[in-house]
């Protein structure tokens, strides 16, 4: 049931500049506790994953970082949480119950099904070397509409069919007139969430990068029809930088402006933030320039007006939308290829380091008494710390290896008790990145680690 699998025709580009083979990745996820299969008892589900205790330790660091650069630092968006399911004439106000399907084309041989732009670069499994034809055999293609539904209510009759929401956008254009008025914002400003989303993709596949369940964090800015290309430009900078804030190598990132025909028929412009994973340039992140398309739809299938009129100069006019929405778990996946190396260390050893950027790491300091008969003390001290930020306790083990298996989870910090800090209120501060090993007094400790930690290392 579970589909892992990994799409074989990964580029050449973004193999040569990645060291390490998804698969690596993917088996380093599930043995550390990141991602692994949802349901892997019963053999997983495609397109479905469950996040461990590291996984959702990094998940909720993006999150909260995204929520810090995208609401905190700006007086001009406001945050919302929207129910994930939403009234059904939310989804034909939108578009989505008649247009959103990806064409699907089915193999009459091995009875594959396969989205029909997206067809793999493979044999047909129900071939074999005998065989001088081995390619899939194909229907015509039809539409397959993505969004997954449910009933609602408690009897067959009376009940209704909803929607999961394929994007977590729409709730917000329902609710713009209640989040202006209630936060008393004017035209330029923004309204942001994060959520999950559903999608029944047809093919799953490459790990998280599609998945049928999974979290976006978008933000749509209204803004004054005369203003909508300046906004576009400063939202597709803002964004761009978001993604070298949290660690990622601008040679891993490039904005990809979508041709004419690409476009969604409302939209006037789209660039696509990629990052190169191993299986090449792929979107983690849309910038759209939805135009009046969304509140003038609401308006017409709610009967409720949504455009504004300007206090000043009395102009009346809708809105224009610009939005950026990036996946979180595509994001997720780009932060843990950017951040795999495999070291070759002096005496022929080898380390495998995850290079998080402090701030996303999942766990920012591990405490490491050198003997397990200093596990008292040692407790005592990560207990002061671990109010501060995560931390890890950890005993087991020679201390070389348990400073490997920091490094593997990109724990920036190793604080390692020893039997001279009884005496001298010391500890050895080691780095993840430098190996380099400081002795530095218990008093002060915290603050210490927390300004090294804000300062990115
Ligand atoms: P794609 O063309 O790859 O299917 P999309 O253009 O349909 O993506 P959008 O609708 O613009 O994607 O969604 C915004 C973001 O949500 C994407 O950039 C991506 O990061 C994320 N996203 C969309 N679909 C999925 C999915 N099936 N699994 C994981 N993340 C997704």
């Amino acid at each position: 049931m579970s589909d892992t699998s990994i799409d074989a025709s990964s580029s050449d580009e973004g193999r040569k500049r990645h060291p390490l083979a998804m698969e690596t990745l993917v088996s380093l996820c599930a043995a550390r506790g990141f991602i692994y299969p949802a349901s892997e008892i019963y053999g997983g589900i495609a397109g479905f994953w469950d996040y461990g205790p590291l996984g959702v330790e990094l998940k909720n660091n993006l999150k909260q970082f995204w929520w810090r650069r995208m609401v905190r630092e700006r007086e001009d968006v406001v945050g919302v949480d929207s129910a994930i399911i939403s009234h059904p004439r939310t989804w034909e106000a939108s578009g989505h119950v008649d247009n959103f399907s990806d064409p699907m084309v089915d193999c009459r041989r091995c009875n594959k099904r396969f989205r029909a732009d997206q067809i793999p670069d493979e044999k047909c499994s129900a071939t074999t070397k005998k065989d001088a034809d081995r390619s899939h055999d194909f229907t015509e293609a039809r539409d397959f509409n993505l969004m997954l539904s449910t009933q609602l209510g408690a009897s067959v009759d009376e009940s209704t069919t909803a929607f999961l929401r394929p994007e977590t956008c729409q709730p917000i254009f329902s609710g713009f007139k209640r989040v202006r008025e209630s936060a008393r914002q004017k035209v330029p400003f923004g309204i942001a969430q994060v959520g999950k989303a559903f999608r029944n993709e047809i093919t799953p596949r490459n790990f998280t990068f599609r998945s049928r369940e999974f979290e976006q964090a978008e933000m749509e800015f209204f803004c004054h029809p005369s203003e909508r290309e300046k906004w576009f430009e400063h939202w597709r900078e803002y964004r761009l930088q978001f993604h070298r804030d949290i660690g990622i190598d601008d040679s891993l990132l490039r904005t990809r402006p979508h041709a004419a025909d690409e476009l969604a028929h409302y939209a006037n412009a789209a660039d696509d933030i990629e990052f190169l994973f191993p299986f090449g340039w792929q979107e983690i992140e849309g910038i759209h320039d939805r135009g009046d398309w969304d509140l003038s739809r609401h308006t017409e299938y709610s009967g409720k007006e949504l455009g504004i009129t300007d206090e000043q100069t009395k102009e009346r006019f809708m809105p224009m939308c610009i939005e950026t929405s990036v996946g979180i778990d595509r994001t997720t996946l780009a932060l843990l290829v950017a951040a795999y190396s495999n070291e070759q260390l002096e005496g022929g050893e080898e380390r495998t380091v995850m290079r998080f950027h402090p701030t996303l790491a999942p766990i920012k300091v591990a405490v490491l008494p050198l003997s397990k008969k200093l596990a008292e003390p040692a407790k005592a001290l990560n207990k002061t710390l671990c109010g501060l930020f995560n931390t890890s306790y950890d005993d087991a083990g020679n201390i070389g290896r348990r400073y490997r298996r920091q490094d593997e989870v990109g724990t920036p910090f190793c604080v390692t008790y020893d039997f001279d800090s009884e005496d001298d209120g010391c500890v050895t501060v080691r780095e993840r990145d430098t190996m380099n090993q400081e002795r530095v007094p218990i008093e002060g400790l915290a603050n210490r680690l927390r300004d090294r930690l804000e300062a990115g290392l």
